[in-house]
């Protein structure tokens, strides 16, 4: 089965490269769903017929453009601004937006296909896509954050819409930068609906979605151990990254008992051999918001220039926060002779290839970024239906729905992971997605 599963994934894969060459994220996150379900699709006369995975790897269509805006010093500034709509076979296209200057093509789509499969795990009726743009906000003004986020809003308005498309925010994309987008929104478009998620509460935004991915992948991991009859108190979690994801998690961890022993930025790494407290995540959150560097730790923490956590604490569980391929092998390694033992993806595709097949041949728990860090676009998801229905949740009613969400994506998952003594999440959560959004593909006939 395992030679089938290869010769079959190897031979997707070569055609998919020479039609989009030098796309590496692209092909890294393909061939991992490939290995999983295309043994599943030949085995189905009509999913065979249909061709669904080639035909969920060619995105519906690519939207791209030029963004043009001022600088503070009164200079033209241009950038380029993407939207890559992937799939809405089972719902809207729905997916976050990223500023950063290595946002290309290639990321995009790869995020833009693991979405795919994060959304239909959800349960909720959301197609994938992805976008952003290749602008570096570090060192910017405020106002030129704002003019930059309504120059981008005033061509990708053309392309979105409450049934048709929903981004929301990603890296360098939060609540901030949602009020410009949304703002330039509703004054090209003349309308007020939700078009994006990850509002402000004063303007329809859902409580909790700003806590949601980070507190969802704890809960994710509640569930993992619970597995093995364990809880989350006086487990060592090694935490990655310093944005909103990662000191959501940490704050999540720290109230289920945890003992959280690192953040992280792209700079170097903190890390709190006892174990770091609230204060130490509202004060990272802090410096962050103002864009100040966080290597004036304060007392319990302390900084090191140019590191990454991995290895440099004991740490039990691994719970990479921030981009992806941000823990290569020999990373993990070090992590594994430091006591790793189980990962929970908070970013999407931290794992490089290698670190995939060395987790697996160690035998570690790995849950992947589709499943485990799903809870913010599950509320995305409430946003959108509270906007469309002029009800609004309270956080306890939100905070029971994202339990429930992460519990009914840990159970799909090892509904499908098979028999073996490990649990494995991977092929889980790729052979739960697939199923759904596979079903919907085939129903459509040829189009
Ligand atoms: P933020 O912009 O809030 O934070 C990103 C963090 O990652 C920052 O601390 C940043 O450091 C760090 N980082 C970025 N690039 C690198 C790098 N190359 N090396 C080391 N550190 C880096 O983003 P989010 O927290 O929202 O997103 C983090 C991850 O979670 C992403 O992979 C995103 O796709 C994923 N995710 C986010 C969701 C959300 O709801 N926001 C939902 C699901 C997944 P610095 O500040 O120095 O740049």
């Amino acid at each position: 089965m395992t030679d089938r599963r290869t010769a079959l994934t190897e031979s997707f894969m070569q055609d998919l490269i020479a039609r989009t060459p030098r796309q590496p994220e692209f092909h890294q996150a393909v061939r991992e769903v490939a290995h999983d379900v295309l043994t599943i699709e030949k085995n189905d006369p009509r999913l065979h017929a249909a061709r669904v995975l080639d035909r969920l790897s060619e995105p519906d269509r690519i939207i791209t453009f030029r963004v043009t805006w001022e600088d503070d010093s009164g200079a033209v500034q241009i950038n380029r601004g993407w939207r890559v709509q992937t799939s809405n076979a089972i719902g809207p296209y729905k997916g976050g937006l990223r500023f950063h200057p290595t946002v290309n093509l290639s990321v995009l789509k790869f995020l833009g296909f693991e979405q795919v499969f994060k959304n239909a795990l959800t349960g909720l009726p959301l197609g994938g896509a992805k976008g952003g743009a290749d602008f570096d906000p570090k060192g910017r003004s405020e106002a030129e954050i704002m003019r930059f986020c309504h120059a981008f809003m005033a061509e990708l308005c053309k392309y979105i819409g409450p049934d048709h498309d929903v981004p929301a925010g990603d890296i360098n994309v939060g609540t901030r930068e949602i009020g410009y987008l949304f703002g330039a929104y509703k004054k090209h478009k003349g309308q007020f609906h939700g078009a994006l998620t990850g509002k402000g509460e004063s303007f329809g935004g859902s409580a909790l979605r700003v806590e949601a991915t980070g507190y969802g992948l704890i809960y994710f991991l509640c569930h993992m151990l619970g597995v093995q009859g364990r809880s989350l108190h006086g487990v060592r979690v090694a935490i990655s990254g310093a944005g909103n994801v990662a000191t959501h998690a940490a704050e999540m961890a720290l109230q289920e008992g945890a003992m959280v022993v690192s953040l992280s930025d792209s700079t170097g790494v903190l890390l709190a051999e006892d174990g770091l407290t609230q204060d130490h995540v509202d004060w990272v959150r802090a410096q962050k918001a103002a864009g100040q560097a966080i290597d004036d730790a304060p007392g319990g923490m302390r900084y090191v220039a140019g590191k990454a956590p991995w290895g440099a604490v004991d740490a039990e569980v691994l719970l990479p926060c921030a981009t992806q391929n941000e823990l290569d092998a020999d990373a993990l390694a070090a992590a594994i002779d430091a006591g790793a033992g189980i990962i929970a993806e908070g970013a999407n595709m931290p794992l490089t290839a290698d670190a995939v097949a060395l987790a697996d041949r160690k035998g570690l728990l790995h849950a992947p970024g589709k499943a485990s860090n799903a809870g913010g676009v599950a509320i995305s998801g409430l946003e959108m239906s509270q906007n469309a229905h002029g009800r609004y949740l309270s956080s306890v009613e939100v905070c029971r729905a994202l339990r429930d969400i992460m519990g009914t994506i840990h159970d799909q998952i090892r509904a499908e992971a098979g028999s073996a003594a490990r649990l494995d999440y991977r092929r889980g959560a790729n052979i739960a997605g697939y199923r759904k959004v596979a079903q919907a593909v085939a129903a459509f006939g040829v189009i």
